[in-house]
């Protein structure tokens, strides 16, 4: 089997991928709005990594661990454990991920830094965990950063979910309650104190950067990583798979504006073609980061 690499080296920068989950497989249209396998294979770089040649997807839920002036940052907490959720495969998980954290040389106390590109379900999970019955913060000694526009949406969300219920999910989507997501993996971190409001251009360290890439959601940001002449960016959810990048105007199920998350990915796939950026996709299956290249009329990802 092709070994793919789980860290890499921009500049100074050391960075490490720890996977939750691996979703191979997955319907076309899964996460990504109305699109058919037909599409899917119509991008034929897709294949073997991104797709399959029957026109499903492959996906993963990952976090990623970027060191940096001595610093440990946590980039987006997956799913996480013992989580009630409506998706049947993130309810009540009992995953490996701390241990395969610890197993990558982060112990939960040397984490710095948690920082959520936004507020979704399977990007702020592994914020707590559950000990006692509790849900208790899993990087105890973390500064967890949420964007201050972002907290301030889902807080207006929830306010407007109570005053007037949504219709029940339609099935085969991923239905998410944000009041739950917020309740055991957001609110707590902020009861315990451990979380501080940021910009959405906020600067982590000299070398690690928020830039501001909002339509998936009004406060998500995507993190630069600049160090010795290199650079790299992790996209978040500015895109959810490879396929955006050859369609950039291909929005997600669960944008909430999503002409705003066109005008961000037509910018961001234009602004990096050719410019030798690394571009690690949150969840993009291995190998997880690559190029973007034109290709043709448009642009492809290049591993
Ligand atoms: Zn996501």
């Amino acid at each position: 089997m092709e070994q793919h690499p789980t860290t890499w080296r921009v500049g100074n920068v050391k960075i490490s991928k720890i996977v939750e989950m691996e979703l191979g497989g997955a319907p076309s249209d899964l996460i990504l709005k109305g699109l058919t396998p037909a599409e899917v294979q119509a991008v034929s770089w897709l294949q073997p990594h991104f797709a399959t040649a029957d026109g499903s997807m492959n996906l993963t839920i990952q976090a990623f661990v970027i060191e940096s002036e001595g610093k440990k940052i946590i980039v987006d907490t997956c799913v996480g454990n013992d989580k009630t959720r409506d998706f049947p495969p993130w309810n009540d998980m009992h995953g490996p991920f701390l241990t395969d954290l610890a197993a990558a040389g982060f112990s939960r106390e040397s984490i710095d830094t948690v920082l959520c590109t936004h507020l979704h379900v399977d990007h702020v999970g592994w914020n707590t965990m559950l000990v006692d019955g509790k849900w208790v913060p899993t990087f105890p000694k973390a500064n967890y950063l949420f964007a201050r526009i972002e907290w301030a949406h889902w807080q207006a969300e929830i306010a407007a979910l109570k005053a007037a219920p949504p219709p029940p999910p339609v099935e085969g989507e991923l239905p998410i309650d944000p009041a739950q997501v917020m309740n055991d993996s957001v609110i707590p971190i902020i009861e315990a104190g451990l979380h501080t409001l940021v910009e959405t251009d906020h600067v982590i360290t000299s070398e690690v950067s928020l830039i501001p890439t909002p339509g998936h959601t009004p406060g998500h940001v995507s993190v630069r990583i600049r160090s010795n002449g290199q650079e790299a960016i992790i996209t978040g959810d500015m895109m959810h798979h490879p396929y955006q990048i050859a369609v950039p105007d291909q929005c997600s199920n669960f944008d909430s504006d999503e002409e705003a998350g066109r005008v961000t990915r037509r910018a961001f796939v234009k602004a990096h073609a050719n410019d030798g950026v690394l571009i690690f996709g949150t969840h993009f299956a291995a190998p997880t980061a690559g190029h973007i290249v034109t290709d043709g009329a448009t642009y492809k990802l290049k591993v």
